[in-house]
């Protein structure tokens, strides 16, 4: 048989999470507290995380041990996830480049996000939290969250961008089944959403304004904490599970990518799934692959944007973060990859960006989805509109292999699984995409 997937034991699951921070080319500016102007410290934080997250968040230690609890949920949900080889694409492209893709999309979420939802839940839950707020744009972030929630029993409260609210009802059914209760956003249950629905009553909502909202009920409530499911330290750091496997499957099949993609809302899987293999690179141990990101052009914030200090949020109750940041004014078009609808961008990422570690390319949505329909076509697996921007890249380094006769090892994060969006593949089959 031909080589398909490669595949893991139980036992192969990493035990720690790689934290790239002692290994990045500068360190990272320091967060700033937009009143004193001054780095905060770990007490500003404290409203907002529970007390192991913020060390995390900062922690200088190359590893940090993954609690068992934590693997047994990982392990029940779907880790070690496979790595497949994409034979029928390959061949539909009549490419000499092998094309590997991780599959992400096995979780019980349908994503990569319960890498980090599972950990927040599980260190929340252990200091004695009772809920978790916080905002969902497509909504895959809420379903994993409130998936966490619901295995550690803490109780979780989502504010929804509305546009996927009422675009995607059966995101929000999830979470509701999971014990979550959900609110479009700009909601009425915050001052910051009344203020903006005020203003436009017909506020399709943004992610920036959505953090806002989670961050404002967190802040005003003793008993909740806040939950961000992207850009931060901790949460790319969780995700590294994903490239430690990659790495271990490359391993056991003794070959290397030349060229690792993912695509970038926030950054997370798209970290999760170099950062081992970067960090190798960065401590000068091997330097045989690139690293490509994808984006929209609709929110084009490594192609476009600006490396500066801006805030995470809409309402600008978040700390300044230096990153590629589009303004975080900026309201992204309402293309169908919710996900990816984000203005500013992990600062480790951007960091790296910055200093010339990574590629970054920017595609439109109508070519996305061509991509994404001849992957399932080729595959048989229909990918989150989302993913379909890291399969398009992934198409064109094979079509660039194919001109330059270069038998180009390309591997792809599939971070998830189209079934909940097919909305956007309706428009797209109708021809209504633009
Ligand atoms: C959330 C999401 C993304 C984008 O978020 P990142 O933090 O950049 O990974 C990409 N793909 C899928 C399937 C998602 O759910």
């Amino acid at each position: 048989m031909k080589e398909v997937k490669v595949l893991l034991e139980q036992d192969e699951m990493p035990k720690r999470w790689y934290n790239i921070l002692p290994d990045l080319p500068e360190p990272l500016p320091p967060v700033i507290n937009p009143g004193t102007k001054e780095p905060i410290g770990p007490g500003d934080l404290a409203p907002l995380f529970p007390m192991e997250l913020i060390k995390q968040e900062v922690s200088t230690d190359r590893y940090i041990d993954i609690p068992e609890e934590v693997r047994e949920a990982y392990f029940q949900i779907g880790r070690p996830s496979p790595l497949y080889r994409a034979h029928r694409l390959e061949k539909a492209l009549n490419t000499p480049a092998k094309i590997y893709y991780k599959r992400e999309d096995v979780s019980f979420a349908g994503s990569h996000k319960p890498n980090t939802a599972i950990a927040q839940a599980y260190y929340n839950m252990k200091e004695g939290v009772e809920k978790i707020a916080t905002e969902t744009g497509a909504g895959q972030w809420g379903t994993a969250l409130s998936l966490g929630c619901a295995l550690f029993d803490i109780a979780c409260e989502v504010f929804m961008v509305r546009i996927s609210y009422d675009q995607k009802p059966y995101r929000r059914i999830i979470m509701e089944l999971y014990g979550s209760k959900v609110h479009p956003s700009p909601s009425t249950v915050t001052n910051t959403g009344r203020a903006f629905l005020e203003k436009d009553p017909n506020h399709t909502g943004s992610l920036g304004l959505a953090i806002s909202e989670a961050v404002e009920v967190a802040a005003t409530n003793d008993d909740t904490k806040y939950s961000l499911g992207s850009v931060l330290n901790h949460v790319l750091m969780h995700q590294t599970v994903v490239g430690q496997e990659t790495q271990l499957q490359f391993d056991k099949i003794d070959t290397k990518p030349d060229v690792m993609i993912g695509c970038v809302g926030g950054g997370s899987n798209f970290g999760g799934f170099i950062y081992p293999t970067l960090g190798k690179k960065l401590r000068g141990e091997d330097n045989s692959t690139r690293f490509k990101a994808v984006e929209p052009k609709g929110c084009p914030t490594l192609t476009k944007g600006e490396y500066r200090y801006d805030h995470g949020d809409a309402a600008r109750l978040i700390p300044l973060i230096k990153m590629y940041t589009l303004g975080c004014d900026f309201v992204p078009s309402p293309i169908h990859a919710g996900g990816l609808r984000y203005h500013g961008e992990s600062p480790s990422l951007s960091l790296l960006h910055k200093t010339g570690n990574l590629e970054a390319v920017a595609y439109d949505q109508l070519e996305t989805f061509e991509a994404g329909s001849m992957f399932a076509k080729t595959e048989g697996l229909v990918p989150a509109p989302e993913t379909n921007h890291a399969i398009k890249a992934a198409i064109d380094e094979a079509i660039d292999a194919k001109k330059k006769n270069e038998e180009r090892i390309i591997a792809f994060n599939f971070s998830g699984h189209g079934l909940l969006d097919l909305k956007g593949y309706a428009d797209f089959i109708a021809g209504r995409l633009k």
